[in-house]
């Protein structure tokens, strides 16, 4: 939210993967052991890293690996392995354009980011012959996640490695501050496996809520009681619940279109629409996301002090608070408060997308107007939704508390 993909700077699975192709831990190298093969033509979509998504949830909350840390361990390493191999295999960073969930995940966060690489002058890149941004120099790689960076206009596939400012001859790339979610009004390229990981990610902020609520084990009995197995019941419930958001999406999306393109000769297609009115539903998941997780922050994260006496979990006291009981750090109160600002403020976010996308869509302002009736009643019944479920009383999974 305030530094873009700033997880990419430190993200070890990719970094253990160029030191061991490159051999080195800095400065460019043209000797690296790699193949550098390209990425599949049909994999140049981000559905693998939306199926790894889905798929870690399931793990995660099906299985319960983030009780076992053992577990968590090896899911850490298997993602490692997953990196490696991609960076042996594949030309630049293609796993963390293509395939990295967390990438991808973050990607469409970092459209919020108060930071951005760009170019300074669009009219130097336009007569720029060189083009080294694109095709690097002797001491700067091409932009690993295969960007234009001259043409760059929203952050979702820029890790802000700076290759582009170290290659570019006439210092035209830099790196800017900006307003929060510049990039929701910026004119991107929608595109169908974002809008459905968008799509996704609402869907699935508001399971992982769900399942902390008495509301889901009572559906896992119900499920249980037509017959199926503990798994089945887990899968049928987790494919139900985040199939249901985007089922009532592309409802509203059509009732918006119909109010929307009523008349009109040469409509804007339902699949175009469909696709660009999924980013609104950012801000939403992303501030429903934080106002989850402020919750574990607050309830859970004084803990880390008796943790820091016993981090390997040995029995140690090196600190002596291994036996220390904190308290939260704000009331039950306090913190109700903070998520209804919290969800409050994504929904304002996303009605001014909306608007934007509207005014892109259609330039008319009584029909962009129209158009965002329904697309309103969703979000506010997805910001009441959220309110309820931070509402509900939650089981921590990581403690008793
Ligand atoms: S960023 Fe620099 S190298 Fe790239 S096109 Fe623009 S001027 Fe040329
Ligand atoms: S080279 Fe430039 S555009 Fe490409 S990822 Fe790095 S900072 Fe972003």
């Amino acid at each position: 939210m305030f530094a873009g993909k700033a997880w990419c700077y430190v993200c070890p699975w990719d970094a253990v993967a160029t030191w061991m192709e490159r051999l080195r831990l800095w400065r460019k190298t043209d000797q690296g052991l790699g193949l550098g093969l390209p990425w599949p033509r049909r994999l140049r979509n981000i559905w693998l890293a939306t199926a790894l998504f889905v798929g870690l949830t399931w793990i995660e909350l099906g299985f319960g690996v983030t009780l076992s840390p053992r577990a968590t361990a090896y899911m850490g390493l298997g993602m490692l392995v997953m990196t490696i191999v991609a960076v042996f295999l594949f030309e630049r960073k293609s796993f963390c354009r293509y395939g990295c969930l967390v990438g991808r995940v973050s990607g469409l966060y970092a459209l919020f980011s108060g930071v951005e690489v760009r170019p300074r002058s669009r009219e130097v890149c336009r007569s720029c012959a060189g083009k080294e941004c694109v095709r690097g120099t002797d001491t700067a790689y091409p932009c690993p996640t295969f960007e234009n960076p001259a043409r760059l206009r929203v952050n979702t596939y820029c890790i802000q490695c700076t290759e582009c400012i170290q290659a570019c001859p006439h210092d035209n790339m830099t790196v800017n501050l900006r307003p929060w979610a510049a990039d929701l009004a910026a004119e991107g390229r929608p595109a169908v496996d974002e809008a459905y990981l968008a799509l996704l990610m609402l869907a699935i902020t508001g399971f992982h809520g769900l399942t902390m609520t008495p509301a889901w084990p009572a559906l896992l009995e119900w499920l249980q009681g037509l017959g199926l197995g503990e798994a089945a019941a887990f899968t049928v419930g987790m494919a139900g619940i985040m199939g249901l958001p985007i089922l009532v999406y592309a409802a509203l999306v059509a009732w918006s279109h119909r109010l929307a393109t009523r008349g009109v000769p040469d409509p804007v297609p339902y699949g175009a629409y469909f696709v660009r009115y999924a980013y609104c539903v950012l801000p939403i998941a992303l501030f429903y996301h934080l106002s989850h997780n402020l919750e574990h922050l607050l309830m859970e994260g004084p803990k880390v002090v008796r943790l820091l006496s016993d981090p390997l979990g040995r029995g140690w006291d090196l600190l002596g608070t291994a036996a220390w009981t904190p308290p939260p750090l704000v009331s039950l109160d306090v913190l109700w408060l903070m998520q209804v600002i919290l969800v409050g403020v994504g929904h304002v976010y996303s009605l001014w997308a909306a608007k934007h996308i509207s005014r892109r869509l259609f330039p008319d302002p009584a029909r962009a107007r129209r158009g965002q009736i329904p697309i309103l009643i969703g979000m506010i019944a997805f910001s009441v939704f959220s309110l309820w479920l931070l509402k509900q009383p939650m089981e921590m999974r990581t403690s008793a508390m």
